[in-house]
């Protein structure tokens, strides 16, 4: 019995570290085929998505029934436009994209697609109809081209090459000697995050979800890079429901409203220019950003003219 219980617990452990990670969801079901933890009612209809309106409805949620995650949060991303989660780090914010995708299953209130619990529906749907573009993306040990087609295997290669270009990774790509052909992953060619980051943007390119889902990476990239995926995200959140997850505010300044989380609860919620003026949380994060910001900068001029 030990010895069969071993490697699934170690099964176990993997399923835990890459959902935790938010890892590329779907790649994580097709390697490991493990079940996940929230199960889909028999016979569960297909999601239907017409204006893909995300709600949720005081949505409460805990990992540890000890300690209460989320409490009683509620918004909606309008069709088409665009939200950001901010707040400091552990209020809930990668949370409430765990749960949109359906990891988990709230523990109180509701979310709502289309009107539709998503509960009520089939996973495999609900997780066709968001695009994920996560913190670090898990590429597999296979070509570039193949780990861009995974949006959509059936593109075709001008599809593919227009994707891309679309997420500022076209013409890193046509500088390889192997060009699409070049292998990554573990035994290829080690990519930066950014690049990663790219690469997963023009994966959602081609499977052009309805919903999409931006867990922006908390490490830090140099300016023009943060600039081009910043160029690139804009461009695929055009005219589809956009949740942003920021762990910046430089990102979110355009985004349709803001949501301030506070230890698991909304503390504000407003347009960038509506929260300063209000004076609260999000203008006091604001300026230390902006500070932090500044000072950076006057010790690099510092550096540089030394
Ligand atoms: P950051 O900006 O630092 O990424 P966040 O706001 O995105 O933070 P979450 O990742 O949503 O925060 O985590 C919220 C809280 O839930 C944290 O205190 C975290 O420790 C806890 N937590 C996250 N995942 C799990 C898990 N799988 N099991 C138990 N607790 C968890």
């Amino acid at each position: 019995l030990i010895q069969l219980s071993m490697p699934l617990n170690f099964i176990g452990m993997i399923y835990r570290e890459l959902k935790q990670g938010l890892a590329d969801v779907e790649a994580m079901f097709a390697l490991l085929d493990v079940d996940p933890e929230v199960k889909d009612r028999p016979n569960a209809a297909d999601l239907a998505v017409s204006a893909a309106t995300v709600r949720f409805e005081n949505v409460s949620f805990h990992y540890d029934p000890a300690r209460p995650i989320l409490k009683d949060v509620s918004f909606e991303v309008p069709s088409g436009k665009t939200v950001a989660i901010v707040g400091p780090s552990g209020a809930g914010k990668s949370t409430i994209s765990r749960l949109l995708f359906r990891f988990y299953d709230v523990t109180g209130g509701r979310i709502l697609i289309d009107g539709q619990d998503i509960r009520d529906v089939n996973q495999a749907s609900v997780r066709a109809a968001i695009g994920m573009v996560p913190q670090d993306t898990v590429l597999f040990n296979d070509t570039i081209a193949y780990n861009i087609r995974y949006g959509r295997p059936a593109a075709t290669d001008a599809e593919l090459h227009a994707a891309a270009a679309m997420a500022q990774i076209g013409g890193f790509i046509e500088s390889l000697p192997d060009g699409y052909a070049t292998e990554v992953g573990e035994r290829g060619l080690k990519l930066s995050g950014g690049e990663k980051q790219r690469v997963a943007i023009a994966r959602t390119i081609l499977k052009a979800p309805p919903i999409l889902v931006l867990d922006e990476a908390t490490s830090a990239l140099d300016t023009h890079t943060e600039r081009e995926i910043q160029e690139a995200l804009d461009r695929v959140s055009t005219g589809r429901t956009t949740l942003v997850i920021a762990h910046r505010l430089s990102t979110v300044v355009n985004a349709d409203q803001i949501i301030v989380l506070e230890a698991g609860r909304i503390a504000e919620r407003g347009t960038h220019d509506e929260l300063i003026a209000e004076g609260g949380l999000y203008a006091s994060m604001w300026s230390r950003q902006r500070e932090a910001a500044e000072a950076a900068e006057r010790l690099r001029q510092v550096e540089a003219t030394d």
